[in-house]
Formats: C-alpha cells, structure tokens, sequence
C-alpha cells in the first residue's frame, strides 16, 4: 500500500536511517515483531511476479488489529510508506516491498472469529487462508465461493484487495459479490466499518470500491464474507 510518501525520504536509504526508524518502532511497540536482518528480509522481498524484487526496509508480522493501528500511526508520524501483503501469492505486483518502507505482512492474524450457520456467515482475520473458510464451514453443509486456484495458500485479506475469483465465480460472482463486511484501517491507523451484517447497506457502496482496491486505500483487519449451501450432488 503505497500511499504515503514522504519525499524527505527520497534518495538511497542509509543505515543509519533504517536504524533509527527499527529503534523508535521498537521503543514504540515492543510486543511487534519486527524483521530487519537481511537474511531474514530475502523471502519477502517479492510475490507471486518474481520478476520483481526489492528488499523491504522493515518487515512487520503483527498479531492483532491493535498492533497494525498503533504500526500505522507511528510510520504516518514517521513518514515511513507502508505495503500490506498477506499470503504472498498475488501475480500483480500489489505486495512488493518499498525500499525504503515497512512490508506489513497479515499472515498472523489468521483466526477464524466466527462460523454463524444460521446466518450463514463468516467473520475472519484477513490472514486466513481462502480453502480454510471452506474447511470450517464444510460441518454446517456450508462453503464460501469464491475459489481462486491459490486457495491453498492465499488468504483472504489478499482476495479483497485483488477482488479475486475461480471458476466458481462463473455462477456465484467474485470476492465482491460474497462479502458483507470490512473492517479496515486508513494508512492514518483510523479504523472504518465498510458494509454491514445484513445486505443492502445503506449510503454509498464502499465495500465494493475497497474491494479490488489492492491495498491501496486502507488495511483490512476482519472480513465478513457470504457462505453457501453446499450443492447436495455435482456432476464432472
Ligand atoms: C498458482 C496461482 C494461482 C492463482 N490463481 C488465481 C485465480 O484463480 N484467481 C485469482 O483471482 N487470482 C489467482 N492468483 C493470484 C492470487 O493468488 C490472488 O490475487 C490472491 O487473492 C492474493 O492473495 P494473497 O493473500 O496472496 O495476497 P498478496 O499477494 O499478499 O497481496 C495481494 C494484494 O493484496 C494486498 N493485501 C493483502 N492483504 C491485505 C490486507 N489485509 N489489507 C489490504 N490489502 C491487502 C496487497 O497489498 C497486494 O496489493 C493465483 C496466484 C498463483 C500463484
């Protein structure tokens, strides 16, 4: 997510900048765990367009919504661009580090809030895997639609940003049309409600301008989706 850029910053980055950027991060969130070693920065430096690469200055693994807010809030204050990546497997480039920015990667929030099978709803953290849904779902005769081939491994807070789709969505839609609700931060750490727990909400349709957005208007920290009926038979 690049959307802050503070032009201070530009210009090869010096040693002595990441350093004093990873001690006030530090000094600020102690519980985050932040990466800053070289060898430990290699694997994230691109996604699925391995063509490609660029080393993240910092790479954050937050563990809770409130961790991302106060992350944000400090690199605003700071200056510092913010990239939002969740499983890596995006083929658009949307997760490629910053040089001189702060790679906040979702994939540890990875809870599964709430299975309502009556409502037939799911409430998640952006980091859980798209095939997870289905799995957890699968008790109550239910599944989410949406089946991008990297469902093994993406998750759903990259399915929002890339509005992704399967071949399911020859019938059921895409990400877009299975969602009912986001809850996402402003680059500023403010959180926002988009959507509701019910269909039609009203006032303009934000969910859906988030949605496909590519992480560039805002970090989705839950993610409210649609759950199906499971069909009672299927022909090849
Ligand atoms: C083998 C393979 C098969 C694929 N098949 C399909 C397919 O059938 N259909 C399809 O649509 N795509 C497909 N993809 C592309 C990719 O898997 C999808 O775009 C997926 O949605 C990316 O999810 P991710 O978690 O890996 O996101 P990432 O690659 O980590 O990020 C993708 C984008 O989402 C943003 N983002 C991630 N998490 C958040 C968050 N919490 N808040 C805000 N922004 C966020 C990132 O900034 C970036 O812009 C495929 C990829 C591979 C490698």
């Amino acid at each position: 997510m690049n959307i802050l850029y503070d032009p201070a910053l530009d210009g090869p980055l010096t040693q002595h900048d990441k350093a004093k950027v990873l001690a006030h991060l530090t000094a600020m969130l102690p519980s985050l765990t932040l990466l800053h070693r070289e060898e430990d920065l290699h694997p994230f430096e691109c996604d699925g367009l391995a063509a490609y690469r660029v080393m993240p200055m910092l790479v954050a693994l937050p563990e809770c919504v409130e961790q991302v807010a106060a992350l944000l809030r400090e690199c605003h204050a700071l200056g510092v661009p913010v990239v939002t990546r969740g499983a890596g497997t995006g083929l658009s480039g949307g997760a490629l580090p910053l040089e001189q920015g702060v790679l906040l990667v979702m994939s540890r929030m990875a809870r599964i809030l709430e299975i309502d099978p009556d409502a037939r709803i799911a409430r998640l953290e952006p980091g859980v895997r798209n095939l997870a849904i289905s799995e957890a779902a699968a008790p109550y005769g239910l599944y989410y639609a949406p089946d991008p081939s990297s469902q093994i491994a993406c998750s759903i807070g990259g399915n929002v940003a890339e509005n992704a789709g399967g071949v399911h969505c020859l019938k059921y839609g895409l990400t877009v049309h299975n969602l009912l609700k986001l809850e996402v931060l402003t680059i500023e750490g403010e959180p926002m409600t988009l959507g509701a727990d019910s269909l039609d909400a009203a006032g303009l349709d934000m969910l859906a301008l988030f949605t496909g957005s590519e992480g560039m208007l805002g970090v989705v920290t839950e993610v409210t989706v649609r759950l199906l009926p499971k069909p009672e038979t299927a022909r090849y």
